[in-house]
Parts: structure tokens; C-alpha cells; sequence
């Protein structure tokens, strides 16, 4: 299909809506995506046509709603290039992934003094559950620091490893810098020391192809509603071999495969980590949304993002007093700054006023905003339906609130 932004951006009913009575100009992609229609229409559908609880039914419903839950996990695996389904588990969200290799792979691979190594530039949703689990077994935390530009320091990485090294966790792009960490490297450094790599994909997925093979990783984590899917809907795969050692990280229905009082065991993979009813209109709707970004092509898509990226830097850098977060050797759509003495707040707000919608703030990355010795920054965000034509909003936007301080 050739790429056709106009057709592409009617797929997008909510930007026709105007804001404040201007045209919306929406330029917060990293938190999350606008729908097409098409995933907005699995998710009525199937409520009108196929909702029945999925798994446990004899009747025609149940088992129709399952082949379409069950076709998404395939749906899933082929698009992340996993050898098997029963390495692709449903989620909420990156979030919960993580929390779920935290608390699953930290109870059966970690213990006191074992140590995971973190990116100066990870999410708080990639620091805090490694910093629960250290207050609960005592392992240790060590940070991958990174140069000015926002490149990860390789280097540095390499010497962070000793024999307790038991995961590195890096975010493939990050949410705030745009930089696209060379996460296959990096993993095969882990792999290299005995150590297992996790990759965040929340802000690889949405942009370009990943295939966790090539990657080498043993986990990747993402978001449907970053990917034009639903929220509360999340993927964590997992090497198989990992998640067959690793107990369940929630218990009650779906995940047993016999209960008494005294002994439970345990359904096999996917299964023993997906306790209780799925999110199974979810995942169709993100099945949906998959179909539609590979119906456009991952390539296209990155190629159009990549140059809405290099045509933003170089009108933004025009503006007077502005300055970019991530300047790396592989940046993705994501564009951080701050414009003089104005307090990214006030920046947000009074662009919001002209109907441009960014976001401001320390944007989960607070331990990133300290290297950067900045409490907050206002963040630009591209998606596969944004133009040249709205970053000239954005820009326009930018220098008539500069006039204005
Ligand atoms: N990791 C990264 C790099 C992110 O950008 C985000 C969200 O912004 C998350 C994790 C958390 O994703 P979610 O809130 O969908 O669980």
C-alpha cells in the first residue's frame, strides 16, 4: 500500500477534532497512540457479536472468543518473530511485564548480592521494581551512564559486569532522548558474562521491526496502546526455557491445572502466568492494530517518522534559546527540550492553547532528568500520522510563546 498520510490520517477520526477551536496538532505519540478505526471497531464488535469468557466454555461463543485471543498471541509471535506462542504472554502493559520478570525471574534467578545492571536512561517502570526487589533480597542495582548526546557508554557497560551479573535491562528507544540503544550489541556482552538481557520495547515496537531473535534477547517488553491498540493490553515475551523455570507471578483461575488444599500445579505455558479472565477483547483489538501497521509496512513507517524526526530537528534548532535533550547516532521520533528560562509547564499549557498537545514534565525519568541536570523538559513525539505541516505548528507554536516570556 503506498503511503498515503492524508488516507492514513482519516483511518484516525479524532484528528479532525479541533481544540480551543483550533486544529489538533497531537504530538504525544510516546504516551500514547490515537486509535484507527478499525481496532476502535474489533473492540464493538466483538462485545456486540462474540463476548463469551474465553478457555473454560463448551458453548460456540466461548470457543469463538478464545480462537480470536488465541490468534492474537499467534499474531503477536509473528510479528516479534518468537519460535513459539508459549513464549508470548498477555499483560496490562510494559509495566506489568516488567513487574512480572521482576517478581518471577528475581524469586528464581536472584539472590543477595546478585546484581542487575540498569540504563541511566531507564523508565521508572524499569527502575522501581528492581529497587523493590532489592528491598526484599537484597540484590544490587548498577547504572549503565551514558555521554552528553544521550549514547549509552559502552564501555562503562563493560566494566559494570563481575561473576554476581545476572541481568542487564535497557530500554531499546528511549521515552525521553529518542535514543535507539544498540540493544543487540548490548545483549550479546549479557550473554558473553553469563548474563540474561531484557529489552524494553515500549518505544521500539510502535517505529520500527524488532524480532527478538535477531535481537538475541531473553525478554522484550511492550504496550498495546503505544502501538494503536487498546490500553490494558501488554505483551512480555520470554525465552521458553526461562519462563518454564520461573514460578507464577499471580495465582487464581486459568493458571492451574489441578487445585486441592494441600497442592496446586500449574498449567503450562502461556497459561501459568495469565491468572485469571484475560484482557481477550484486548488483545484482538491489538491483533487489529498490528494488521494495521504491517498493512502500511514497519519500513514505511519508520522511514516517514525518521524524516518527521530530522525535519523537527532542524526547524526547532532555528528557535532561539532552545535546546534538544538526545542528539545520539540513532535518535527515533522523540524530541526533548526546554526554550530558555520558560518552565516546560508553562511551554505545555500554552501550546495546548493553540490545540498542539506535548507533554512536559520529568516524564518518568527522573534519575535521566538529574544526569541531564534538569527537573523537567517538554517532549515532542512523532507517529505514523504525523506531518511536516503540524511540526510547523509546533514550531510556530514554540516562537510565539517565546515572544511572549
Ligand atoms: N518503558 C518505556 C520506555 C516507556 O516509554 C513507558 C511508557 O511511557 C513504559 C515503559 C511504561 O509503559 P506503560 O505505562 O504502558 O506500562
Amino acid at each position: 500500500m503506498p503511503y498515503n498520510i492524508e488516507d492514513i490520517r482519516r483511518d484516525f477520526p479524532i484528528l479532525g477534532r479541533e481544540i480551543y477551536g483550533k486544529p489538533l496538532v497531537y504530538l504525544d505519540n510516546a504516551a500514547t497512540t490515537q486509535k484507527p478505526r478499525c481496532v476502535v471497531e474489533a473492540i464493538t464488535d466483538e462485545y456486540y457479536s462474540t463476548n463469551a469468557n474465553v478457555h473454560r466454555g463448551v458453548h460456540f461463543l466461548s470457543q469463538q472468543a478464545t480462537d480470536l485471543h488465541e490468534a492474537a498471541r499467534e499474531r503477536v509471535r509473528a510479528f516479534i518473530n518468537a519460535r513459539s506462542t508459549a513464549e508470548i504472554l498477555f499483560t496490562r502493559g510494559t509495566t506489568e511485564s516488567l513487574n512480572l520478570v521482576a517478581a518471577s525471574f528475581g524469586e528464581a534467578f536472584l539472590h543477595e548480592g546478585d546484581e542487575v545492571i540498569l540504563s541511566v536512561m531507564e523508565h521508572h517502570s524499569d527502575i522501581v521494581p528492581w529497587q523493590l526487589l532489592r528491598e526484599r533480597k537484597g540484590i544490587v542495582i548498577k547504572v549503565i551512564p551514558m555521554d552528553d548526546e544521550g549514547n549509552l557508554d559502552l564501555d562503562a557497560y563493560a566494566a559494570l559486569f563481575s561473576e554476581r551479573t545476572r541481568l542487564v535491562c535497557a530500554a531499546h528507544v528511549s521515552n525521553v532522548l529518542g535514543t535507539v540503544n544498540p540493544v543487540r550489541q548490548m545483549a550479546e556482552v549479557a550473554h558473553a558474562h553469563g548474563a540474561y538481557f531484557l529489552v524494553d520495547g515500549a518505544q521500539s515496537i510502535p517505529h520500527f521491526k524488532v524480532d527478538v531473535q535477531e535481537l538475541g534477547c531473553d525478554f522484550l517488553t511492550f504496550s498495546g496502546h503505544k502501538i494503536y491498540g487498546p490500553t490494558g493490553i501488554g505483551v512480555l515475551y520470554g525465552r521458553e526455557e526461562l519462563l518454564e523455570q520461573m514460578p507464577p507471578y499471580q495465582g487464581g483461575g486459568e493458571m492451574i491445572s489441578r487445585v486441592t488444599f494441600e497442592h496446586t500445579t500449574y498449567e503450562r505455558l502461556p497459561y501459568k502466568f495469565e491468572a485469571g479472565t484475560p484482557d481477550y477483547v484486548g488483545s484482538h483489538a491489538l491483533a487489529v492494530a498490528i494488521d494495521y501497521v504491517e498493512s502500511l509496512g514497519m519500513d514505511a513507517i519508520a522511514a516517514h517518522e525518521q524524516e518527521l524526526t530530522r525535519y523537527a530537528m532542524e526547524q526547532m534548532q532555528q528557535i532561539e534559546g532552545l535546546k534538544v535533550y538526545g542528539r545520539a547516532r540513532q535518535k527515533d521520533a522523540v524530541i526533548a527540550f526546554n526554550v530558555g528560562d520558560i518552565h516546560p509547564l508553562d511551554l505545555g499549557t500554552l501550546l495546548d492553547r493553540l490545540g498542539i498537545a506535548i507533554r512536559t514534565g520529568h516524564h518518568c525519568a527522573q534519575p535521566l532528568m538529574a544526569r541531564c541536570g534538569v527537573e523537567g523538559m517538554a517532549r515532542a513525539s512523532f507517529a505514523l500520522y504525523n506531518t511536516k505541516a503540524e511540526i510547523d505548528a509546533l514550531v510556530a507554536g514554540i516562537e510565539r510563546v517565546r515572544k511572549m516570556f
